[in-house]
């Protein structure tokens, strides 16, 4: 798969896969610079042929939201995302309803507008991205729920200790 074009993509690596459609997932490198993970059905059938640069139906690619969405895919699909190795790496991953070509629009209808001066927050810091897990939150109540977490769970090695930073976004 490495290396073959679909459309404007072209195919870098594995990007790991979703269990419930037995499908795999390629992270793949639009012409236009962006990146993005998608499906191999979905590329194979032409149904994804850019990163979204050819079809910006949302019209939000710049909104807060979107830079969240498109993050979280990131942290967790593209090992060469600094912090994978907290979400991805950890096998924290996301929901099929927020994933694909309805991905964003799906995760913008389940979260809405982004409140000013929070970001996404997982309420349960090893469970995964999905609408049930998910809030916006402010920092303050973000290093609460690392807190807690760290006091349910004492850290029983360096690697436990680290996963309990992953309550915590990256500002962007
Ligand atoms: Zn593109």
């Amino acid at each position: 798969m490495t290396g073959k074009r679909f459309g404007r993509l072209r195919v870098l690596t594995y990007a790991g896969r979703i269990r419930e459609r037995r499908t795999l997932l390629w992270l793949c490198q639009c012409d236009c610079g962006e990146r993005r993970v998608a499906p191999y059905p979905e590329l194979r059938n032409g149904q994804v042929t850019s990163c979204g640069c050819r079809h910006k139906t949302h019209g939000q690619s710049n909104s807060v939201e979107y830079q969240t969405w498109y993050s979280m895919r990131n942290r967790c699909f593209d090992p060469k995302c600094r912090s994978y190795k907290f979400y991805g790496g950890r096998g924290i991953t996301i929901c099929d309803r927020w994933l694909g070509p309805k991905g964003f629009v799906n995760f913008f209808a389940d979260m809405g507008r982004r409140p000013k001066g929070k970001s996404i927050d997982r309420i349960n810091v090893n469970g995964n991205y999905e609408p049930g897990n998910c809030r916006w939150a402010t920092n303050h109540i973000q290093s609460l729920n690392k807190r807690n977490s760290k006091a349910n769970k004492p850290a029983a090695s360096p690697q436990a200790d680290i996963a309990n930073f992953t309550g915590v976004e990256e500002p962007f």
